[in-house]
């Protein structure tokens, strides 16, 4: 088991991952390698202190070759649960359990904000995640969101089991091979049902009776994330030691607040991975 599971590459969660790493604890580090995509997109960014004026592309690769510098390595897989089992934390990610005694969630701000009845159904036919619940839906008829190519594998995976793959993208040019595929015109408006999920509807008033579910996207809202997480609106809900509601999780950069800036996520990072020490010198069989 990990001392500490972070979720993001972006600053926030590299400059978590570097301080644990000094303090010698052991990190499981979620998120892809190339680091942030918003930093990335920068233009240019003068309010960086030692670093200049430099542009997002330049200082993502500088945050890359830091973590490089000191050994950490993230895993590049999407974590898509979070719980608390007793004292410790499992975290699924693609397929894989994880394990770890507290967690840093630095998984920047989500643009996507779910439709209507995706947290509420989720596990209840509402998935994240095509080859780790694809087989429940052996032979029946799901609704899958693609949000690009990079997930069209997953779509190709489901039609593979499924009697009927009802597929919405907004690339239009996705490729995605399978005859029991239908592509939708209009977008997944709301998730529907009663115990588990029933039909979609779609933006365009048609309802589609289903029995899953897919949203293959890159980024998963914090509530759909870690069932019970309070939250402050489209944030995280911290205290100012960044604590979340539930002991043992934290939440630094722009997923606890505004404003959305670099050296606030870094110094944020920074901060919380004090506390995820103090908490792990808290519980049993560690020492600050
Ligand atoms: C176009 C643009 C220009 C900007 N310009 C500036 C600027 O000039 N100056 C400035 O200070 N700020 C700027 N920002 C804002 C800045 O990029 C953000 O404030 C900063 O990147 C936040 O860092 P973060 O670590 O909180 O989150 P992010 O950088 O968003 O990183 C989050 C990471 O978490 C990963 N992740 C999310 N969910 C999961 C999951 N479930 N499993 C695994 N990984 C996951 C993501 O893939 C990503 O790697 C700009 C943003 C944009 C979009």
């Amino acid at each position: 088991m990990f001392d500490v599971a972070i979720i993001g590459t972006g600053p926030a969660g590299l400059s978590a991952a570097i301080t644990l790493k000094m303090r010698e604890k052991s990190v499981l580090w979620f998120g892809p390698a190339d680091m942030s995509a918003k930093v990335e997109k920068a233009e240019k960014i003068a309010n960086y202190p030692g670093v200049g004026i430099v542009g997002g592309r330049e200082l993502n690769a500088r945050f890359r070759d830091h973590a490089r510098e000191m050994g950490l390595e993230s895993v590049d897989k999407l974590v898509t649960t979070v719980s608390k089992v007793g004292e410790r934390f499992m975290l699924l990610a693609e397929n894989e359990i994880f394990e770890a005694r507290s967690v840093l969630l630095a998984t920047g701000v989500v643009s996507a904000k779910g439709v209507p009845g995706e947290a509420e159904y989720l596990g209840r036919g509402v998935s994240y995640c095509a080859t780790c619940d694809g087989m429940f839906y052996r032979g029946k008829a799901i609704a899958a969101y693609c949000a690009g190519s990079r997930y069209a594998h997953e779509v190709e995976y489901l039609a593979g089991i499924a009697a009927r793959v009802y597929l919405y993208s907004p690339e239009r040019e996705l490729a995605v091979s399978g005859e029991n595929v239908e592509r939708l015109e209009s977008p997944i408006a709301a998730v529907q049902g009663r115990d588990r999920v029933e039909s979609v509807r779609l933006s365009d008033g048609r309802e589609i009776p289903v029995d899953g579910a897919f949203f293959l996207r890159n980024a998963i809202s914090p509530a759909s994330l870690v069932p019970g997480l309070a939250l402050d609106g489209p944030h995280i809900a911290v205290d100012r030691q960044l604590r979340t509601n539930i002991e043992g999780c934290f939440a630094a950069g722009d997923c606890a607040g505004r404003p959305y800036q670099i050296v606030k996520a870094a110094g944020e990072g920074n901060a919380a991975a004090h506390q995820i020490l103090e908490y792990l010198a808290r519980t049993p069989g560690d020492a600050l």
